[in-house]
């Protein structure tokens, strides 16, 4: 730490992501990507004018893109905020909406960057534990006093909070922002986009970096009230203007419009997670029930932080929290049906070797 870093952020603790190792080539199942390619029509919209277009700055409205975003989900171009992935999105919320020493709530076991984001824009954060099935109580939150932040279905546990519940809380709570993470919505088929124009309290935060199989261009966006996303783009034309490039533009309006293409892979992974599911379930494996594109699972006789050793000797990256509420389990992406047969030969191997 230099003698520069102010007070404040003294305390930050930044988010570890999950590794990305290039020693060799690994199947990588350790940060909910998919390993399908992006859309065809991503192909050819990164044409060769588009590299002559780099020559100037891109549009820092994003009207192209926003306008396409907003067809697609049936809300208007002022009801969308388009960012540098969901996590950008979700930062430009909290500087936008929150000030140091706010309340914030989330549950304590979720999407690890809230925990980063409440310590960088030093608020007041309280976690609610969840049920032991990893389930939320809705009446947990009703009658709190400060703003909400749920990822839902959530992350790493895989449980999603019924729809009529978030709608409950946002009714009764209408001076207190309800923001939720639908980072992984696609592949629980259930959403509370529609809600989201409809309660001026609520925001929901989406992302291309899971179902639409572009984490690498790290687009994301939120749709809201039209007075919250103006907010927004205030406070981002206070930062930084040209918070998405012209090539990531490009090929995020080119996505955004395949829904064909975007249903096919969601259906390719949501039945390759079930049949995932019966085979660990099989070799004796306890599974939550997923609604998102991974497993949270464990095994009795291996413990989880060495079975992601082992497989990741075999080349398999999956993803094992240290945290004492986590330990017990691994969180494994669902990839392709030949990626998902030889995770399941190595597993197979490793539980062997640990009952001789
Ligand atoms: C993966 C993930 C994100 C990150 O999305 P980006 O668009 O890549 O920043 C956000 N929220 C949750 C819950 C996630 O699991």
């Amino acid at each position: 730490m230099s003698i520069f870093l102010v007070d404040e952020y003294k305390e930050m603790e930044p988010y570890v992501p999950g590794e990305q190792p290039k020693d060799k080539l690994y199947i990588k199942l350790n940060a909910n990507e998919t390993s399908l390619p992006p859309s065809p029509k991503v192909f050819e919209a990164i044409s060769k004018s588009e590299i002559w277009n780099m020559s100037y700055y891109a549009d820092p409205h994003c009207h192209e893109f926003r306008k396409a975003v907003a067809s697609v989900y049936g809300v208007t171009e002022e009801e969308v905020f388009v960012g540098n992935g969901a996590d950008e999105v979700l930062s430009f919320v909290l500087m936008s909406f929150f000030r140091r020493g706010m309340k914030i709530y989330f549950p304590d076991i979720t999407y690890g960057f809230y925990r980063t984001y409440a310590k960088t824009y030093g608020l007041d954060m309280e976690e609610i534990p969840v049920k032991d099935d990893f389930s939320i109580d809705i009446n947990d939150y009703m009658d709190l006093e400060g703003d909400i932040i749920f990822a839902n279905p959530n992350n790493p546990t895989g449980r999603a909070i019924p729809i009529d519940d978030i709608e409950k809380l946002v009714k009764k709570n209408p001076e207190r922002m309800v923001i939720v993470d639908e980072a992984y919505a696609d592949y629980w088929g259930e959403t509370c986009l529609p809600l989201a124009t409809k309660y001026p309290n609520l925001v929901v935060v989406r992302t291309f970096s899971k179902s639409r199989n572009m984490a690498g261009t790290h687009i994301g966006f939120a749709i809201a009230s039209k007075e919250i996303i103006a907010d927004m783009n205030s406070i981002k034309f206070s930062f930084n203007p040209f918070n998405l490039n012209s090539v990531t533009m490009a090929a995020g309006i080119a996505a955004v419009k395949d829904t064909y293409y975007l249903d096919k892979c969601i259906n390719r992974i949501v039945t390759n997670r079930e049949q995932f599911k019966s085979d660990l379930e099989n070799l004796g494996f306890h599974v939550i029930p997923s609604k998102a594109n991974f497993v949270f699972c464990y095994h009795d006789t291996i413990s989880s932080s060495e079975l992601c050793e082992k497989l990741k000797e075999e080349g398999i990256l999956t993803r094992h929290f240290a945290d004492a509420k986590l330990d017990k389990y691994l969180r494994i992406t669902i990839g392709t049906e030949q990626e998902m047969a030889v995770v399941l030969i190595a597993i197979k191997e490793i539980l062997a070797e640990v009952k001789v």
